[in-house]
């Protein structure tokens, strides 16, 4: 499958590989990153983003697709939607049919309220199913919820919120026994303990892991246990508006069928938001490894009804995203790849950045390799990228470890002819999450819209400007259990008052009136006709 080309950059790699193997990339000092960030993270670009100029968080920047969707108009003509008699009557609201969802869904069941899940593809359709490096949670003797704070903390460049952060890694071994419990099939030692290996910018080897399809594993085990419990799901329904009532509180949602295109009506004492990210915006035009779905819904639809959002301004790109073969292209190479021994290296098959740094530094590290000292390779196509030496694997873990640990990833690559266990494979950053979202208190609570929850990739603060590697996959579980415990313990002394669309209107008033509001939000699928 490569080409003539290709092949003598491989050759380059293959000769220095046996040096590699013995020598250690070193770190950048925190000023060296600085400045690489600073000079290659896209988000540092002065025109990738734009302060929004309507709504709870005008004046602040981000990326230019975000800001497009905000400083739009509703898809619902608000004076006409039947609030009055709703098809469905519930104590708590899901939106979003990922992890966050299912979590949700689940826990708050467990407490007792009347659940309805509705999503906008089916069950499962979401990032988390595509997930595969794994998730982290100290629970070995060398580690502890202190030592996984302070990496996150440091990952995420101190900018995060804490009281989020305590939450995240207090909670996380009890979600990996919770998951366990319910049937979760992760990978282990002989004598039945946990594998864990390390992973961008961890200290200690945490990130638990099923193979390299850690999220389909878990995506699995939620939607058995949510028709185990037969927990009612509406799918291809995605919720087009927040409703409030009369006192602001909120009160369900507007949805679309999208089979029949009418709109329905959910009447919630609490909703919780758990829609996921923004990667198929294409933010600076990079490719990316999220799921159809991921168009940034719930986002519009809390910023309407006046909920902030936090931390937009920063976008992880993951630096493995595949270059080549082009049908594959912005499709993750889990990070993995890397914390098993893959190192990184340029057309002249020289190490440029130690691996596991985090993943905004080994970026922008690639794309100065191939932009500025013009060292990366360049396809056909002209997509340039550099390579990642995934055979080293098998030198340092032996024979067959490739296909044993990275299936999935194997068998993608083995479609087009290319044997990952044999020959490098080249890779370039691609778009892959949403480091910012609604803002929430540690119950998942939005800061501004009560009886409003927020889970997930939809939510800011937890990882600040840059999340590491498998915290997401547990931030997912442990805000979606904290948000659906939160709001269905709060249901009793809920009372719904008068369902409105008010927001709406005020919205498009205020659109008006800054010469905006020329196109409609939400996107709910990317528009490729044509492309
Ligand atoms: C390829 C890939 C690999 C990853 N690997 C890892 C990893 O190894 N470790 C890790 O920690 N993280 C990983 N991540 C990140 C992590 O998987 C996600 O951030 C996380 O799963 C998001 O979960 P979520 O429930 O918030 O969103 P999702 O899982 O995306 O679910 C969102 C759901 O909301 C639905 N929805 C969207 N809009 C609407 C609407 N308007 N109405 C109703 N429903 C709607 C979607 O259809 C979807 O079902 C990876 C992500 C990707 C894409």
């Amino acid at each position: 499958m490569y080409t003539d080309e290709m092949r003598a950059s491989i050759r380059k790699v293959e000769e220095t590989r046996a040096r590699r193997l013995e020598e250690k990339h070193p770190r950048l000092a925190p000023e060296e990153k600085d400045a690489l960030l600073k000079g290659f993270h896209p988000d540092y670009r002065e025109d990738t983003q734009r302060p929004v100029r309507v709504g709870p968080s005008a004046g602040d920047r981000m990326p230019h697709e975000m800001v497009d969707l905000l400083e739009a108009r509703s898809l619902i003509d608000a004076g006409h939607v039947p609030l009055d008699a709703p098809e469905y009557d519930v104590d708590v609201l899901v939106i979003g049919g990922g992890g966050a969802g299912a979590s949700a869904a689940l826990t708050a069941h467990e407490i007792g309220a009347e659940v309805l899940l509705v999503t906008k593809l089916r069950l499962g359709d979401a990032n988390t199913m595509m997930a595969q490096g794994g998730i982290q949670a100290a629970d070995k003797p060398n580690d502890s919820p202190v030592i996984h704070y302070l990496d996150v903390i440091g990952g995420g460049g101190f900018t995060n919120r804490p009281e989020l952060v305590r939450a995240l890694t207090n909670d996380a071994p009890l979600v990996i026994k919770w998951l366990e419990d319910l049937g979760c099939m992760f990978s282990k030692e002989a004598d039945g303990t946990m594998q864990t290996i390390h992973g961008g910018g961890t200290s200690r080897k945490r990130m638990h892991f099923a193979r390299d399809y850690t999220g389909a594993e878990i995506m699995r085990t939620l939607r058995d246990e949510m028709r185990n419990r037969c927990i009612p799901v509406i799918e291809f329904c995605p919720a087009l508006e927040l409703v409030l009532d009369d006192e602001g509180k909120c009160a369900g949602a507007v949805l679309k069928n999208m089979e029949t295109q009418e709109g329905m009506v959910v009447r919630a004492k609490t909703t919780i938001l758990a829609t996921g990210g923004f990667g198929r915006l294409h933010v600076s035009g990079f490719p990316t490894s999220n799921h159809y779905g991921a168009t940034a819904d719930g986002l519009v639809m809390a910023y309407r009804a006046g909920a902030r959002l936090v931390f937009l301004d920063a976008t992880q790109f993951h630096p493995t995203g595949v270059a080549f073969p082009e049908q594959m292209l912005g499709q993750l190479v889990t990070e993995k790849v890397r914390g098993i021994g893959a190192q990184l290296v340029n057309a002249e098959g020289e190490q440029f950045v130690f691996p596991l740094e985090t993943r905004d530094a080994v970026s922008s590290a690639i794309i100065r390799e191939c932009q500025e000292r013009k060292k990366g390779f360049a396809t056909v196509t002209g997509q340039p990228g550099v390579w990642l030496d995934s055979p080293m694997i098998e030198l340092i873990h032996g024979p067959g470890t490739v296909k044993a640990q990275l299936p999935a990833m194997f068998r993608q690559y083995e479609r087009f002819g290319i044997d990952m266990s044999v020959d490098p494979i080249l890779i370039y950053p691609t778009l892959h999450y949403q480091n910012g979202g609604v803002e929430i208190d540690e119950f998942g609570q939005s800061s501004q819209i009560p009886n409003l929850y927020i889970a997930g990739e939809a939510a800011g603060g937890i990882h600040g400007r840059n999340r590491l590697m498998g915290n997401s996959l547990l931030d997912i579980l442990v805000f979606g259990r904290r948000a659906g415990r939160h709001a269905a313990e709060r249901v009793a002394g809920i009372r719904v008052g008068k369902p409105s669309l008010d927001h709406i209107k005020d919205f498009d008033e205020e659109l008006e009136g800054a010469g905006l509001g020329k196109a409609c939000s939400p996107m709910l699928l990317p528009d490729y006709v044509g492309r």
